[in-house]
């Protein structure tokens, strides 16, 4: 069927490609009207479209199966783009297959389990459709470079990975948490364009535009984003959907990079990320630390203990001072640091004894 709009290729370059559409394919009207107003968008190279969907609760909207790949497909017809879905099973690839998705993506919670990437490899054999890894939802760079070898294996060359952001052990203004410096290092170790799907890093539409830009000053090859013909009715992520009319917007408001400029920002990004994860660590480890102190303050102050206790004090200082050392730190570096770190504890005891704070 010939359609009017811009004329794209089925298998677009992965460099500055936005892939865009709703989380789930909801219905053929949801998805006719998303995919043609996405088609008016030029930067726009390919229409997602979720058709089965890995649910945490299993009584919400798991996906349309079959049907939505004949809605999808339709808006493909409809509008030239080409379509890409998510495959967790080999069924899943078949009915990809036979409904003419140009593209395939793994999800995260698929690429954890390695038994699951081997059968998606083996059902793939002897295509070369393109497929995008996503990242584990673990934070585990092994998995995820594990499930490209078993898919390079197979045969298949055109691969490519999503980066959407890992689960973390505490509360962040972030969905799933980006840690840049794991995707980097990906693509430090594996030649691989990297998209980097911010609606899923981000879980909420205020942070898409700084998180695309960071993505982009990285030197992302792409972005996926979810876009909803009306988001807040969406029946599966609604609250990180935008209208293809945000998204022209987001775009018109992002500043794309030549790569090479991207390269020594990129290098060092990554180890900024590290170093940021490890300082958002420390001080977590410290608000934990001095909690624990005034818990031992409460219970000297019940006691009748005094706070400075300097036999197991200078004792602690010495096994930390040789531990450090096996380590390569300086003896000064950790006097420096667990004086300080004492100090404080002392202090906060010795307030707790003449009653003027609790530990809580
Ligand atoms: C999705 O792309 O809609 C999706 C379920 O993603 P992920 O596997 O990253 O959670
Ligand atoms: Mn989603």
């Amino acid at each position: 069927m010939a359609n009017t709009y811009i004329q794209r290729s089925v298998t677009p370059a992965l460099t500055n490609i936005i892939i865009a559409g709703p989380c789930s394919v909801e219905s053929e009207a949801q998805i006719l009207a998303t995919a043609q107003a996405l088609a008016e968008i030029p930067e726009v190279k390919m229409l997602r479209g979720g058709i089965w969907k890995p649910r945490t609760r299993p009584d919400a909207f798991e996906g349309s199966g079959e049907q939505g790949l004949v809605w999808l497909r339709e808006a493909k017809l409809a509008t030239g783009l080409p379509i890409a879905t998510e495959v967790a099973t080999p069924e899943h690839v078949e009915l990809a297959l036979k409904y003419e998705v140009d593209a395939l993506w793994i999800g995260a919670r698929t690429v954890v389990n390695p038994f699951s990437v081997q059968q998606l490899a083996d059902a793939l054999r002897g295509t070369d459709i393109p497929v995008f890894i996503k990242n584990p939802v673990s934070p585990d760079l092994n998995l995820w470079l594990g499930a490209f070898e078993r898919f390079q294996k197979v045969g298949l060359t055109r691969l490519a990975a999503i980066h959407r952001g890992f689960a973390y052990y505490k509360e962040t203004p972030y969905r799933n948490y980006p840690m840049w410096e794991i995707p980097i290092e990906l693509t430090r170790r594996l030649n691989v364009p990297l998209i980097t799907d911010v609606s899923h890093i981000c879980g909420n539409r205020e942070l898409l535009q700084s998180t695309a830009q960071k993505a982009l000053d990285l030197a992302t090859d792409g972005l996926m984003i979810e876009c909803h013909i009306n988001p807040d009715a969406a029946l599966t992520d609604a609250k990180q959907q935008i209208t293809p009319e945000e998204l022209k917007q987001l775009l018109v408001s992002l500043t794309f990079r030549s790569k090479q400029s991207c390269n020594v920002e990129r290098d060092l990004a990554g180890l900024r990320g590290e170093i940021d994860d490890i300082d958002s660590e420390l001080l977590q480890l410290l608000a934990r630390r001095m909690e624990v102190s005034a818990q031992i303050g409460e219970y000297k102050k019940r006691n009748n203990v005094t706070v400075v206790q300097m036999d197991r004090w200078k004792k602690i200082l010495a096994d930390h001072v040789a531990t450090g050392e096996e380590m390569g730190l300086s003896p000064i570096l950790i006097n420096k640091v667990f004086e300080a770190i004492h100090q404080a504890s002392i202090e906060r005891q010795g307030r707790i004894m003449e009653n003027e704070e609790d530990s809580h």
